[in-house]
């Protein structure tokens, strides 16, 4: 809800902060909005992403998985490097996605048929920030596609003092700068 308020302030943007793009495999959108020296980024992309299986985790090898995924998405700070001179820091503050569902047999709540037997779920992490000197913050790079082969586009949005950018990230160059 802060990235929907921070946008609306930020930028009256008109689209709504909720029309996320449809479930594309190998697609992310990503979204960094900061207001002064705190604000969020955000993370939706199709679970198939990240694992090889979009619903709650069954087998022990899928558990196994999953919570390597998680372990991995704790450290928000190791998969988006911001400028260093930003000094900024990320925390985890929201994940969401069947992975992350511990019972078994839910898969209706998180994932949904398409039609030809095939399910599909998302994942969506919320990351707070918050810079001691956002001013320095000039770009972003990401090693999520060297961690996660499946993912080939990043959409990237930023919004902040510096104004509003967007971006296609792709393997080949996964960085981009704004000022
Ligand atoms: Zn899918």
């Amino acid at each position: 809800m802060l990235r929907c308020f921070l946008l609306l302030f930020l930028t009256l943007l008109v689209r709504p902060c909720f029309a996320h793009e449809a479930h594309v495999h190998g697609h992310v959108q990503l979204t960094l909005a900061l207001e002064e020296q705190s604000g969020e980024m955000s993370l939706f992309s199709a679970q198939a992403n990240f694992l090889p299986f979009e619903y709650v985790p069954q087998t022990s090898e899928e558990i196994t998985q999953a919570l390597a995924l998680q372990n991995k998405l704790a450290h928000p700070e190791e998969l988006f490097v911001l400028s260093p001179e930003a000094v900024c820091n990320m925390q985890v503050k929201h994940l969401e996605g069947p992975a992350f569902t511990k019972q078994a047999g839910h898969h209706e709540e998180h994932g949904h048929e398409h039609g030809h037997g095939h399910e599909h779920a998302n994942i969506h992490m919320e990351i707070a920030v918050s810079c001691e000197k956002p001013e320095k913050l000039r770009g972003l790079r990401t090693t999520l596609f060297e961690t996660f082969p499946a993912i080939r586009e990043i959409a990237l949005e930023v919004v902040g003092p510096f104004g509003q950018r967007a971006a296609k990230l792709e393997a080949k160059d996964p960085s981009v700068t704004w000022q």
